[in-house]
C-alpha cells in the first residue's frame, strides 16, 4: 500500500488472519483477560462511553468478533450489527448472547459474516461504525476505511480502538518485551498457539502510529478526527465524522 504497511502477500495475510481467529475463537475471551490483565474490559467500557450509543441507532460493529463491544452498545439500546470475517468468532458470540438470554431481535443484535474491505451493505445505512482491535488485522486498511465511510449516513460517526506503541519512557521497553516475549508464551500455554500470538504482537508493532493512522482516516473523508491515547498510546481511540 501507499502507507508502506503491508510487507506480506495480501492474500496470505487474509488467509493467515482467518486461520488464526478460527484457532483461537473458543479461547478468545479468556485470552483477552489473560493478556491484558482484565484491562480490555475497562478500555471497552471507555470506548463505548465515547461512542455514546443512542436508543435505536443503527450501529455497525465491524470485526466485532465474539460481541464484546456490541453487547455493551446494545445494552444502551443501539441496534447493533456485529460483522466479522470469521464465522467461528461470530458463532462464539451467538452462543454468548444465548447464554445471556439476549434474544437477537429484541436484544438489538444481529450477526453478519463480512469482510471489512468489501461490505455487502448499501451506502448510508449506519449512524455509527465501530471497530475495536480489528483494523490492524485487515489487509488493506484504506479499503476498510473507505467502506466505513460509504456505509455511514451523513452525520454518522466512526470510532476505532487499536493498539499502538506507547511513548512513556520505561513503559515502552516493558511493553515491547511483554508483547514480544511474554504474550506469545501465554498464548502457547492457554490457547496452545504461540505462533498466532507472535503474529499478533508483530501486527501491533507494524500498525501505523497514531498521527499516520489519523491521516488515513482523514484520507477516507472523515472530518473532525480525534485521537485519545490510553496508557501513553499503548491503546488509542480514533474518531471522526462523516459530514
Ligand atoms: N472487536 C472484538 C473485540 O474487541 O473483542 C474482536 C477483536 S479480534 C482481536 C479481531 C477480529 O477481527 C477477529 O474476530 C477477526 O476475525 C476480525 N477480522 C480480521 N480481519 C477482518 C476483515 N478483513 N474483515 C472483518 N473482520 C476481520
Amino acid at each position: 500500500s501507499s502507507f508502506g504497511y503491508e510487507t506480506v502477500d495480501p492474500a496470505d495475510k487474509t488467509q493467515r488472519v482467518g486461520d488464526l481467529f478460527s484457532s483461537v475463537a473458543s479461547k478468545y475471551d479468556i485470552m483477552n483477560d489473560a493478556m491484558s490483565g482484565g484491562m480490555h474490559r475497562l478500555w471497552k467500557d471507555r470506548f463505548v462511553r465515547r461512542v455514546k450509543p443512542q436508543p435505536g441507532e443503527a450501529t455497525l460493529d465491524m470485526a466485532g468478533g465474539t460481541g464484546d463491544v456490541a453487547f455493551r452498545m446494545a445494552a444502551r439500546g443501539a441496534e447493533v450489527t456485529v460483522a466479522d470475517i470469521n464465522q467461528d468468532m461470530l458463532d462464539v458470540g451467538i452462543e454468548r448472547a444465548m447464554a445471556r438470554g439476549i434474544d437477537d431481535a429484541e436484544g438489538g443484535l444481529s450477526w453478519s459474516c463480512q469482510n471489512a474491505e468489501s461490505l455487502t451493505y448499501p451506502a448510508r445505512q449506519y449512524d455509527a461504525y465501530t471497530i475495536v482491535f480489528g483494523i490492524r488485522n485487515v489487509t488493506h486498511i484504506d479499503r476498510a476505511l473507505a467502506e466505513a465511510y460509504r456505509v455511514l449516513k451523513h452525520g454518522g460517526r466512526f470510532f476505532c480502538m487499536e493498539f499502538s506503541t506507547t511513548s512513556w519512557p520505561g513503559f515502552k521497553q516493558a511493553y515491547d518485551a511483554y508483547s514480544h516475549r511474554i504474550m506469545p508464551k501465554i498464548g502457547g500455554v492457554i490457547a496452545g498457539d504461540e505462533d498466532s500470538y507472535r503474529y499478533l504482537a508483530e501486527s501491533i508493532r507494524r500498525f501505523p502510529k497514531p498521527p499516520q493512522f489519523e491521516a488515513m482516516i482523514q484520507g477516507a473523508g472523515f472530518c473532525q478526527t480525534k485521537v485519545e491515547p490510553i496508557l501513553g498510546g499503548a491503546v488509542a481511540i480514533h474518531s471522526g465524522w462523516k459530514l
